[in-house]
């Protein structure tokens, strides 16, 4: 696995795409600079791993495109030592991101062999800050709970109560795609025990939200 010149210099390109397309948040920036994105995607298309797109991962997944992970991370605010969970890892690209960014991150994939895949890439890379679950993430994390922020990273037919009450409060910020074929972005802030503050941002396109597990052997 190897990060050559070549690869740093398209990843630098890539940022400065991302700058022209209004991404302004310089440590995002500075996060997907430091990520080489390639080795997070199936050799066949590891030649496009720094164009702003999406592609297949396999399993009918897709890494998200670098524009959206830019947007979503740059919306979740990261601190360092923030205690972030990612729901669906699908590769472990958006993960490394939170990782760079100074996160605890629990991320938890439905797929058996998306989360064997991306949980052995994360090890082997060394991210030692990222803890890697097999499960069904609308029903969030509820054993590492409350969590500061909490990043949706599939569109959802709607919010689950489940993940709002997992926020940290005050202050826990919940970022997460709603609807069916096109979602909007929201980013949902628990202002009290009781209380969350929505705002409903810019459209986007991804992969479905869906409850229950595949197991490796039911494919
Ligand atoms: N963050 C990923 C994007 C993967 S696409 C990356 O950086 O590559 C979205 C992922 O969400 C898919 O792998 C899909 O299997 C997963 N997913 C969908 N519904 C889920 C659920 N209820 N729980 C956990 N993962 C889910």
């Amino acid at each position: 696995m190897t990060d050559s010149y070549r690869d740093k210099g398209r990843r630098r390109r890539l940022v400065e795409d991302l700058r022209k397309k209004g991404i302004s948040d310089e440590a995002v920036l500075a996060a997907i600079g430091a990520i080489p994105r390639h080795l997070f995607f199936q050799k066949d298309f590891e030649e496009h791993a720094y164009e702003d797109k999406a592609f297949p991962i396999g399993n009918e997944q897709t890494i998200s495109q670098p524009y959206t992970v830019a947007y979503q991370s740059a919306l979740l605010n990261v601190k360092t030592g923030d205690r972030v969970l990612e729901i669906g890892t699908g590769s472990g690209y958006q993960a490394a991101v939170l990782a760079a960014l100074g996160a605890q991150v629990y991320t938890i994939e439905r797929q058996e062999a998306l989360y064997l895949r991306a949980q052995k890439l994360l090890s082997d890379l060394g991210f030692v800050s990222v803890r890697c679950f097999f499960g069904d993430g609308t029903k969030g994390l509820p054993l590492f709970a409350p969590f500061d922020k909490i990043i949706v990273t599939a569109g959802a037919p709607v919010v689950p109560d489940k993940l709002k009450l997992q926020l940290r409060h005050p202050g826990g910020i919940l970022v997460i795609p709603v609807g069916d074929t096109v979602q909007r972005m929201f980013r949902i802030v628990r202002t009290s025990a009781e209380t969350w503050q929505e705002d409903g941002l810019d459209t986007f396109r991804f992969v479905p939200f869906l409850e229950g597990t595949v197991r490796n052997d039911e494919r």
